[in-house]
């Protein structure tokens, strides 16, 4: 089925709307995206990590630009301190090609390919429906509008996903992610640290959690050669729990001191942020990624913990299904049923794998300090459990 004269809505204009925009527009569909934020959401400068084979298929098919500036590496480095001293110690290295995007980036590049799209900016959609007739009803600024197609790309608090899974919520793991990003200056006087992260990313194991580090592309009309040092640092929240978790942003320079090897330490204290956030991490998966009309996509179908770094790239292949979907299907429902199929087991399996990486790497940390390459190897395959994750290509 060519999708041509299909109306399909897109709730929410961010990765996963706008990829989705693009897939349905490619599929010959007209489509509509309703973004609430009346914001550029190019500002969210943070890093995003997606595998290269994805990065390159994206290019090929038309989804992105070959001229978005990433940052790729192929290496992952091991680090902690070094028994009873302050120190650092490499324990490890692996091949782990990866392909590092700046957030906003990214999002200006598919907003750029989702221009056939209507995009409607600072409209938020208060209610979606099934009509009797099979249609979807979205309400947005006063007005109603009837679909063939809704796709829910609303985000973890989606509206869309309370009528395919109603009452879904997401499950604290028990512990925060800090994540920010810093210019390069926060790095001087670190020549070997900033030569490391030149062909490699970082983690940093301590006990109760770990840090990664890598760079990213500056953007904000920076040159594609430009870079800022992105990070996530996974850890406990000190107790009591404000009510706010963005009250707890400065702890993160608490946890570095306590747990870095001093130069790293020294890098999250100095930098001036260019952007900074902190939330609890939760597990959550729809048990339905489509019921026609509707289909969600991106956070709104599940939240991965951001161990798997696969929030972005679930949402980049949801659209890639979808379009093979309309395209392949004798009608718009048999194409959300396919899309159903192949979305909610990829999206079961990687919450599985984000909790088994959370148990390993913050819930139940191994002693780094007595790690080596073989202990790592044979740690990360018992993590993995038989699971693949580009992340750990090179460990088998
Ligand atoms: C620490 C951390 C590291 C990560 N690292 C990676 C990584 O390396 N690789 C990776 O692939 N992913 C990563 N992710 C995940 C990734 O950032 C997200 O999965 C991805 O950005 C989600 O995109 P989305 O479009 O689904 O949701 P969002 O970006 O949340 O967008 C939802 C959009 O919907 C809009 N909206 C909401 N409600 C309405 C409404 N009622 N009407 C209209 N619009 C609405 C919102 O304004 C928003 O723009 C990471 C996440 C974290 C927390």
């Amino acid at each position: 089925m060519a999708a041509t004269g299909l109306r399909m809505g897109v709730v929410g204009g961010s990765i996963a709307g706008c990829a989705m925009a693009i897939a349905g527009s490619r599929a010959g569909a007209d489509v509509t995206v309703y973004e609430r934020s009346t914001g550029e959401l190019q500002d969210r400068g943070l890093g995003i990590v997606i595998p290269p084979p994805l990065h390159e298929q994206l290019v090929a098919t038309g989804y992105l630009d070959a001229a978005m500036p990433t940052a790729p590496v192929a290496t992952r480095v091991w680090l902690t301190r070094q028994p009873g001293q302050r120190s650092a110690r490499e324990f490890a290295r692996q091949p782990s090609p990866v392909t590092p995007c700046n957030w906003g980036l990214l999002w200006r590049a598919l907003r750029a390919k989702a221009d056939s799209a209507r995009y409607y900016r600072g409209r938020p959609v208060t209610s979606v429906e099934r009509t009797a007739s099979g249609h979807a009803l979205v309400r947005a600024a006063g007005a109603e509008e009837s679909y063939d197609i809704v796709v829910g790309a609303d985000g973890h608090r989606s509206l869309t996903r309370h009528v395919l899974a109603p009452g879904l919520s997401p499950s604290p793991a028990g512990y925060m992610v800090w994540r920010g990003a810093l210019p390069l200056s926060a790095l001087d006087g670190h020549q070997r640290q900033l030569e490391l992260l030149r062909s490699a990313w970082i983690t940093i194991g301590y006990p109760g959690g770990h840090g990664i580090f890598y760079l990213i592309p500056r953007g904000g009309g920076a040159g594609p050669d430009e870079r800022l040092l992105a990070y996530a640092v996974y850890a406990k929240p000190p107790a009591p729990e404000p009510g706010d978790p963005q009250e707890l942003a400065p702890y993160v320079r608490e946890i570095a001191d306590e747990h870095f090897p001093p130069e790293w330490a020294d890098i999250v204290a100095r930098g001036e942020h260019t952007s900074m956030v902190c939330h609890p991490v939760t597990d959550l998966h729809a048990p339905r990624s489509a019921d026609p009309p509707f289909l969600l996509a991106g956070d709104a179908a599940g939240v991965t913990r951001p161990h798997t770094a696969s929030g972005a790239v679930k949402a980049l292949q949801d659209a890639l299904c979808l379009e093979e979907a309309l395209r392949g299907s004798a009608s718009p429902a048999e194409a959300l049923r396919h899309y159903a199929r192949e979305r909610t087991a990829e999206g079961a399996r990687l919450m599985e794998l984000g909790r088994r990486l959370g148990g390993a790497q913050v819930e139940r940390t191994p002693d780094w300090t007595a790690m080596d390459q073989e202990a790592v190897d044979t740690w990360c395959r018992a993590t993995l459990a038989g699971s693949t994750s580009y992340l750990y290509g090179g460990v088998r």
